[in-house]
């Protein structure tokens, strides 16, 4: 099973793919081929836990790993890490309509999916491709990505990991969450400025020549934990093969029925996971695609027309706040026949001018599969009143544009598929809007104060994660200007004398 460029044509195996993380040429890394689960081996996994239907489908597309290598990944990551051993259970909300819980690993969002197994992965695969090296991981943040990659590398053995956050641009919870990160091998040091401060950089220090140099000296090699890293992506394949398996042992659906899945989106990492389990054999008929007030990408399916010139607008469901949408290069490659030309043609023009537009074959195929919608701030906060007050469900400002745009769909076009819908945090991590949004007034307090009125008004637990968080120490106070962070960086892995 080979890889290669979405922008070229070179071929490596899955573990080079994951220690590069990106392609040199700027492109991602896809498969060449899309590995398949016959019909028996998907019925087979019905019966399954979470680890084995995980490995099961990690040993397809990592084909230079080991069985054994991947179960020794996955136990690492999944076991005693989420609630119940249990990364993603399914619950119904109403008839035909399933949530997949993403959020009950120990940062509440869905990124603990991909993240807790990443770090086994890339070391795995630096073993393999360049042995005694240890990998350091960067990352600028502005909230969310940071703390679920402290949480998955923290004491990974042959990794350092060190995380900037701006010092204005997070909430008080979130800089919480990350001052408080226990590990050996754990540094986080905000940043004087803004995200874009922050990640510029990073970005920096990341193409600085002579810092990878001075790395590599000490036998460290800087690694990024970002999502477009396909070591990334294919855990988040799992979680659909692993959604369908339960839908059918829980009788919601017979076996070989076709399935929707809505998904929130924002680089398009998560939905493109969905395509993925498709492409392996999972019944899926149609992906639906929401947006918040960021709608480039229902434009784009309604369009053709890819365009990031225009407003961006900070909302509710921040992690959706993005304009440019990384993964959606890979889902193109695939459908316009892996032609790498003229992908690498688009991305120039994206780059360029801000905008491309595909072919009319390609865009008509795409309708086929996919529909996009969005979602503003007004609908966000009524649906998740409606979800609590109709049905006793409490979700977050993500899950609830995923639901708004999933009724569109059913309303528009009458389909009667059963529906899974993708639900990417806890409400507790976005409680003031939650609480507003189920009140239907405006909040005052601190974070934590919000929290708390959240659980005693809908009576729901707050997450252990979230709720232990006021008594955790704190163990990282560092605070830098941007200019100093080359030189905190060479202090902190002891590159001088
Ligand atoms: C990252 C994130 C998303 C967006 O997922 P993509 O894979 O980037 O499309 C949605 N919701 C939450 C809560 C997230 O953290």
């Amino acid at each position: 099973m080979f890889y290669t460029s979405t922008r070229g044509n070179q071929k490596i195996e899955s573990a080079q793919a994951i220690a590069c993380g990106i392609a040199s040429d700027g492109g991602l890394y896809v498969p060449v081929s899309f590995p398949k689960l016959s019909i028996t081996e998907l019925s087979d996994l019905i019966s399954c836990d979470y680890q084995r239907r995980a490995t099961t489908v990690l040993s397809k597309f990592l084909t230079d790993f080991s069985n054994d290598e991947l179960a020794v990944c996955v136990q690492k990551a999944y076991q005693n890490t989420f609630d119940d051993n249990n990364p993603a259970p399914v619950v119904e909300l109403t008839s035909g309509v399933n949530i997949l819980e993403l959020w009950h690993g120990p940062t509440c969002a869905f990124k603990d999916l991909a993240l807790q197994l990443l770090p086994f992965l890339l070391t795995a695969a630096t073993k393999k491709v360049a042995p005694d090296k240890t990998i350091v991981i960067l990352v600028a943040t502005s909230g969310d990505t940071g703390k679920a990659a402290l949480e998955g590398f923290a004491d990974v053995p042959n990794t350092e990991i060190i995380v900037f956050f701006p010092c204005n641009g997070v909430s008080d919870m979130q800089k919480l969450q990350m001052t408080t990160q226990y590990g050996g091998n754990v540094t986080v040091c905000s940043v004087n400025g803004n995200f874009d401060d922050a990640q510029s950089g990073v970005k920096a220090i990341f193409a600085d020549k002579e810092m990878r140099q001075l790395l590599a000296q000490h036998n460290l090699e800087f690694s990024s934990a970002n999502s477009i890293n396909f070591g990334r992506l294919v855990p988040q394949i799992v979680y659909y093969v692993s959604a369908y398996c339960d839908m059918v042992r829980t009788r919601k659906i017979e076996f070989g029925d076709k399935i929707n899945v809505a998904v929130p989106t924002g680089n398009f990492g998560n939905i493109l996971a969905a395509y993925y389990a498709k492409q392996m054999g999972v019944p899926i008929k149609k992906f639906i695609c929401a947006s918040n007030n960021n709608c480039v990408l229902t434009d784009f399916f309604n369009t053709g027309i890819y365009n990031r010139k225009r407003e961006f607008f900070t909302t509710i469901s921040p992690s959706m706040d993005i304009l440019i949408s990384s993964n959606l290069e890979r889902l193109l490659y695939h459908l316009a026949g892996s032609d790498s030309a003229l992908i690498s043609q688009w991305m120039k023009e994206l780059k360029e001018t801000g905008c491309y537009k595909i072919t009319p074959e390609l865009h008509e195929q795409l309708r086929q599969e996919f529909y996009g919608g969005f979602c503003d701030e007004l609908q966000t906060k009524k649906i998740i009143g409606e979800m609590f007050h109709k049905y006793g469900y409490l979700c977050d400002t993500h899950t609830a544009v995923a639901l708004h745009v999933q009724q569109q769909y059913y309303h528009s076009t009458g389909d009667q598929t059963p529906c899974l819908v993708a639900s990417t945090a806890s409400p507790f991590k976005f409680a003031p809007a939650v609480l507003s949004a189920v009140c239907n007034e405006t909040i005052s307090g601190s974070d934590f104060e919000i929290v708390e009125k959240l659980s005693s008004v809908t009576n729901c637990q707050i997450p252990e994660p979230l709720a232990k968080l006021r008594t955790l120490p704190v163990l990282h106070r560092n605070n830098i200007d941007k200019a100093d962070m080359h030189s905190f960086i060479q202090n902190t892995l002891n590159l001088f004398g």
